[in-house]
């Protein structure tokens, strides 16, 4: 096992985790068991990438931006990124949309299978508990996102996993005045963070020791607690539309690294290919931040001072996979439930889910709730909603998984052409988790 490659192990773990969990739903007791006895090592894991995401952030954005010479490059960065992100989400969100009014895949679904997905789910905790969610994001102002983004207290935005962006803020402002003070008097704080930041980069190469473990744990969960499969195929040729378009998005994305970026795109996807395993595994593009930092620096070989900002940015504004995902479901339910959109709704629907895959969190499930809003700003009725959500309930986990990887690989792609048009792409330089251990053993 130990000269496979991090990503054959990882692969071997789900496979297995699968194949066990398919056993497991056949054998009596098999659920109860793999939730009381497996599942806990996924959580732990899970737990793990939560736990160094802060001190990540924090410490790789404030070396980031103290490595800079001048302030001016940071804005560069900033503006080119935002930029990109905001294109490539819009070309998701439009493929989404073409792929869905070409295949149309609400129209075969029969009013009995309607009838049947809306009598299991849309009375249920979880879909009505996504509807009140949704309408609690919806009251807000405008610019409430901005005030959200300011953090009022630095020691509580380090203690909620849910305020990275106020994170974000905290440590930009941190590094900005740090460069202001001159490198003299910063430099104390800077080799502080510094080392901080190596620290925790060794506990992410630590903590994916435990990965091809950690992914059987969460997929044999996954097995055993998914829904009838019945359900599962009648919704089926919704399911392949939004899988073919991430396929696609997966196909641009390659083509901007191999035009763009000039490096042989399959290199790219195999160097980040345990964070997409990750993402695919923990449905959280959050969770798999570290890894995805890690990757992106040490083995693609991004510069601290663009993946620092551009990743953790980029777990939370940027959702490719979510978009596009938003789109084919907001058209499918209009189509399935008999709701006509106009052209004007298409276009609403590609503004509405760029906010909204902005607005998502990056944990499993979110975009269904900005899904809600989604809906609604193309007027769809608020006493169809319950029904609409029941019907892509029973398949949202799975493509959960697979937007989340789309996530991820944007996140990682816009930051190595980022990196590429500032010159920050260099060299990857691998670190393997012993380097020192025999000095300390
Ligand atoms: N699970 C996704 C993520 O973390 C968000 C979503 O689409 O639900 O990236």
């Amino acid at each position: 096992m130990k000269k496979l490659a991090l990503h054959w192990k990882i692969l071997l773990g789900m496979i297995l985790g699968i194949l066990f969990g398919l056993v497991m739903t056949n054998v009596s007791g098999g659920s109860t068991f793999v939730g009381n006895w497996i599942k806990p090592f996924g959580s732990i894991f899970v737990k793990l990438l939560k736990l160094i995401a802060v001190p990540l952030i924090i410490a790789s954005l404030i070396k980031g931006i103290s490595d800079l010479k001048d302030i001016s490059k940071f804005k560069n960065i900033g503006l080119k990124t935002i930029a990109i992100y905001i294109g490539t989400t819009v070309i998701a969100i439009t493929i989404g949309l073409l792929l869905v009014n070409v295949v149309q895949p609400g129209e075969g679904i029969s009013e009995e299978t309607i009838e049947k997905l809306t009598k299991t789910y849309a009375n249920s905790g979880s879909v009505q508990a996504k509807i009140a969610e949704a309408a609690k994001q919806k009251n807000s102002s405008p610019l409430q996102f901005l005030v959200d983004m300011v953090p009022d207290n630095a020691m509580a935005a380090m203690s909620n996993n849910k305020a990275m962006l106020q994170v974000i803020f905290f440590a930009i402002f941190l590094g900005i005045s740090m460069l202001l003070i001159g490198e003299k008097k910063s430099n104390p704080l800077k080799k502080f963070f510094d080392s901080l930041n190596e620290v925790v980069l060794k506990m992410v190469d630590l903590i994916m020791l435990f990965a091809p473990y950690a992914v059987f744990a969460l997929l044999a969960n996954v097995v055993v607690s998914s829904n009838d499969p019945d359900l599962l195929l009648a919704l089926l040729k919704y399911a392949l539309t939004v899988v073919f378009g991430l396929l696609l998005m997966v196909a641009f994305y390659m083509v901007i690294v191999s035009v763009f970026v000039k490096k042989n795109p399959f290199w790219f996807l195999s160097k980040i290919s345990p964070a997409q395993l990750l993402a695919f595994s923990t449905s959280s593009s959050a969770a798999t931040l570290p890894v995805t930092m890690e990757r992106v620096e040490e083995h693609v070989g991004v510069d601290k001072e663009v993946s620092s900002f551009v990743l953790p940015v980029g777990a939370t504004i940027n959702m490719d996979g979510t978009s596009l995902y938003q789109a084919v479901a907001a058209v499918f339910i209009a189509q399935a439930l008999g709701f006509d959109l106009t052209f004007a709704d298409q276009l609403t629907i590609i503004l509405t889910a760029l906010l909204a895959s902005i607005g998502s969190a990056a944990v499993p499930g979110a975009g269904m709730v900005m899904l809600v809003i989604v809906l609604e700003a193309v007027g769809f009725p608020a006493d169809k909603l319950a029904i609409g959500l029941a019907l892509i309930f029973a398949v949202d986990r799975p493509l959960d998984m697979c937007r989340t990887v789309i996530n991820v690989t944007g996140d990682a792609t816009v930051s190595t052409l980022v990196a590429k048009s500032v010159g920050k792409l260099g060299d990857p330089k691998p670190k393997n988790w012993d380097d020192h251990y025999d000095e300390v053993k």
